[in-house]
């Protein structure tokens, strides 16, 4: 019997994503025993480099599991000394042919399995794999490409990179990476949602009022402005990451977990929301603010952003799913920069209950009244539901208390990074976390006609000072269709 070998090869191995992400990934998949026995990492890119440069920079950036630092150093020598680095041109076939020879000869005559990580603009997504699969696709084994974002900027370049792609691989080659599929509260949405008796029956417009898809960063551009101005954060962050949690969220029951039964259920329920309108959202940017004597930057203050630029760093969306399990159930989204807290969440806000007997009595305030299921996706990962519960003590008073699944407390073991997950899925062939391409066509004709929109008609965001809650637009936005914003981690 042959052994089976794979060859891990990082498109891009001088850029950020691979230093700061990709390799210490691999590393802790090598360090915990996932990879195979036989692999090989490949750093690709056009810099010049030796095998000991790329190890020397990687080296830098791996870290073993605080409660797991046992032969942390050896691990980490073992793990460098397998991984090696070829300069090439990302259009050259004659590089990618040197690469194959690379590869085959630390691949031994094994039957070989090859993965490609695109951690590169997406300019070259196509001159890659037109090379790559071309002159160092696996004879034998398979052959994977995972591809990061951004897939194309509206419906038509998304279709137009998907027509590319599929002129020299199938759609079961390509692995499209959203790296909030692989965080473990977003994978354990489903495990919530259909192992737990409690929830699925609540999840509906029967019972729920409306549910808060809310990303929040604390920082602004800081001089990588480049990149995001050309997409912007509904682009950047709602399109793909709140759209895919929204979708993971509201599906009916997948037949099984097989990735194409749940792949088929999130398509579903994508294809039933409304197209996104003017009217349903607002965008704001960030302008520079002063305080404590310290100042903060406006977004066009960013050197690499177009002076005047219009783009968006802010936006909040009111969508809607038109089938009959969330008919008139608003799912609001709120993305943003240069806020005042960083984190991400999912909130669920129930109705009222019927005929409430406390409130008849006491007049319990009916905002207080209703129970939240707050699932906290990062930082400090946690589940809680706001209950009403009697202060203890002679008198009838109630209080809004957590039920409180704290995870640095009941599993005080470090959580593996999103790109642990999905690199390991990608190398057993799991797909389940990847989008496939019909997913990714009906994520883009909700947001697409909304964006072409905001171009044309150059829409001028509302400006909020960097460190602030955003613009108050957003609170207008909600309250016209009955909803208060939860605030962002209020339990602790
Ligand atoms: P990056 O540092 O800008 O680029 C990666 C490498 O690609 C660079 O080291 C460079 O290598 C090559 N490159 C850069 N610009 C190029 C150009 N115009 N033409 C040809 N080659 C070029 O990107 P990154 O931050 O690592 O991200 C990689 C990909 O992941 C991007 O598509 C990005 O959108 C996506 N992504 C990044 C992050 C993140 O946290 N950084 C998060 C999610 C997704 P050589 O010059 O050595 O060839």
């Amino acid at each position: 019997l042959t052994e089976n070998t794979v060859s891990i090869t990082v498109v891009g191995a001088s850029g950020d994503l691979a230093k700061k992400k990709i390799f210490p990934a691999l590393f802790a998949l090598y360090y915990e025993d996932y990879l195979p026995q036989h692999f090989t990492v490949f750093g690709y890119a056009r810099s010049k480099l030796t095998d000991d440069e790329l190890r020397d920079t990687i080296s830098k950036t791996l870290t073993c599991r605080v409660d797991k630092r046992e032969n942390c150093s050896d691990k980490m020598e073992q793990f460098l000394q397998r991984c090696f680095y070829h300069s090439g041109q990302y259009g050259s076939e004659v590089d990618f042919c040197e690469l194959d020879n690379k590869l085959k000869e630390k691949e031994e005559g094994k039957t070989a399995n090859r993965l490609f990580y695109l951690s590169i603009p997406p300019n070259i997504f196509v001159d890659v794999v037109r090379g790559a699969s071309r002159s160092a696709s696996s004879l034998k084994g398979w052959t994977r490409f995972i591809v990061e974002k951004p897939f194309g900027r509206d419906s038509e370049s998304s279709s137009e990179l998907t027509r590319c792609l599929k002129m020299y691989l199938t759609e079961e080659q390509i692995f499209r990476i959203d790296h909030y599929l692989g965080k473990e509260l977003v994978e354990n949405l489903s495990v919530l949602r259909f192992a737990n008796l409690v929830f699925e029956p609540l999840w509906s417009r029967n019972y729920i009022r409306n549910v808060q898809l809310i990303f929040s960063e604390d920082f602004g551009t800081e001089g990588r402005g480049g990149y995001f101005d050309h997409y912007g954060i509904i682009r950047d962050i709602m399109q793909n990451h709140l759209l895919q949690i929204l979708a993971l969220f509201a599906m009916e029951t997948p037949v099984s977990l097989d990735a194409e039964d749940i792949r088929n259920e999130k398509v579903k329920v994508l294809r039933s929301m409304r197209v996104l309108k003017l009217d349903d959202v607002v965008v704001g940017q960030y302008k520079g603010h002063t305080k404590g004597g310290k100042s903060f930057p406006a977004y066009t203050d960013d050197p690499t952003v177009p002076k005047g630029s219009l783009t968006p760093t802010f936006a909040a969306a009111a969508l809607f799913i038109d089938n009959a399990r969330w008919d008139g159930v608003p799912f609001l989204m709120k993305a943003g920069k240069a806020l005042h807290r960083r984190g991400a969440e999912i909130r669920v806000q129930f109705r009222h209950v019927p005929g409430n007997l406390y409130k008849r009595k006491f007049g319990t305030d009916l905002d207080k009244a209703t129970n939240e299921l707050v699932i906290r996706v990062q930082p400090n990962e946690a589940i809680y539901l706001k209950i009403n519960n009697k202060v203890p003590g002679l008198s009838m008073r109630l209080d809004s208390s957590n039920l409180n699944l704290l995870y640095s407390e009941r599993y005080p073991r470090e959580i593996p990074d999103a790109y642990e997950r999905l690199l390991l899925d990608a190398i057993e062939g799991e797909r389940r976390l990847f989008i496939r391409s019909d997913e990714l066509d009906a994520a883009w004709a909700i947001f697409s006609p909304l964006l072409r929109e905001l171009e044309e008609k150059k829409v001028v965001p509302e400006l909020y000072p960097y460190g602030s809650r955003g613009p108050v637009g957003a609170h207008y936005l909600a309250a016209k269709y009955n909803v208060r914003w939860g605030d962002l981690s209020d339990s602790s």
